[in-house]
């Protein structure tokens, strides 16, 4: 699911919101480990009002994500969470 720019922020109830690409990945940083790229951004949005900061995954990342063995999926159909 992307952002949604209707949606109010949840701490403040702000609607006017900031977006822009941010890196995650540099040579001694990786927030999107098994994904296999380098110089990955995500969509970060700002709430202008009160500074509350989201992140998105690109969909071509969370497809890499979902196949990754380094990610553990724990919730949804397929999840792991109590099938053991
Ligand atoms: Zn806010």
């Amino acid at each position: 699911m992307a952002f949604d720019a209707k949606q109010p922020c949840a701490e403040c109830g702000g609607i006017e919101w900031y977006t822009g690409a941010v890196a995650v990945q540099s040579a001694s940083f990786n927030l999107l480990p098994g994904t296999g790229s380098i110089g990955a951004t995500v969509e970060a949005v700002v709430c202008s009002s009160c500074g509350n900061m989201r992140h998105f995954v690109p969909e071509i990342q969370l497809a890499r994500i979902r196949k990754s063995g380094h990610w553990k999926q724990v919730g949804g159909a397929g999840g792991s969470a109590g099938d053991h």
